[in-house]
């Protein structure tokens, strides 16, 4: 049983009977690791305090192909995020991200670069200004990483150029369709094929492609209206709870408490 050593955040800590936890780890070289920590909430466990949420550190672990449960043998804290853990609104948001990446990520799958867009998203969040913005740039970019971002530039059913379209024949309320089932914008041609998609501001959808391009270190230069907030937020969660099949607690959390 070969001994692997890899860098991982804590993403979940499930609590067993005695002093045991299962946790899961997302690792770049893995994917997600889920390992058996026995005895860890003694507090004789060199261990202990150390496996919380969100910790990033050295993971070492027994590695065995198509197991369910990893043997873990040692992690070594490298960043307890402290910036994140106290604060209320941070810590909310630091949890989503990780049940984010718990519901689309597989066991065995790597992609070293959602592990980084994870570590580099904590590192922003501990001062980040605007929460809801940072998550929806995580999300695009965590959706582009995994193959499931939406089409943005042509109509995601006919690959036509989208143009703005009036409301009631009023120039100046445009808006463009955007369909979850399809996967994307609809031109006007094919907006019938979907009666539940969606109409947003262009300027949101403009906002949307920007985010998806910028770096960690230019988001705070962008702003962004209530009006694009929310319709960001419809597109990303309407889209991810289309591919998860699941609603997000930790997203529902944020809706009613911190996003009111
Ligand atoms: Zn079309």
């Amino acid at each position: 049983m070969p001994v692997q050593k890899t860098q991982a955040i804590v993403i979940r800590a499930f609590s067993l009977r005695e002093a045991h936890k299962i946790i899961t780890f997302y690792t770049p070289n893995f994917g997600k690791v889920k390992a058996m920590a026995y005895g860890v909430k003694s507090p004789k466990s060199k261990l202990s305090g150390s496996l919380e949420l969100l910790n990033h550190g050295m993971l070492l672990f027994n590695y065995r192909e198509n197991r369910d449960l990893q043997n873990l043998t040692g992690f070594e804290l490298i960043e307890g995020f402290d910036g994140i853990r106290t604060d209320f609104a941070r810590i909310t948001y630091g949890c989503y991200l990780a049940e984010l990446i718990d519901a689309i990520a597989s066991e065995g799958n790597a992609n070293p670069e959602v592990f980084d867009l994870l570590r580099d998203t904590y590192q922003f969040l501990t001062d980040a200004d605007d929460l809801a913005l940072l998550a929806r740039f995580f999300e695009i970019k965590f959706l582009d990483l995994t193959g499931y971002a939406p089409q943005l530039s042509q109509c995601a059913n006919c690959g036509s150029v989208v143009t703005a379209t009036s409301v009631n024949n009023t120039q100046s309320v445009l808006v463009v369709l955007f369909s979850v089932r399809h996967g994307g914008l609809l031109c006007g041609d094919c907006q019938h094929r979907d009666t539940s998609a969606f109409s947003i501001a262009p300027g949101s959808c403009e906002l949307l492609k920007t985010l998806r391009k910028s770096e960690l270190g230019k988001l705070s230069r962008i702003r962004a209206s209530t009006r694009n907030h929310r319709e960001l937020k419809l597109v990303l969660s309407s889209f991810i709870q289309y591919h998860t099949e699941r609603n997000l607690k930790s997203l529902k959390f944020i809706e009613s408490v911190l996003e009111v």
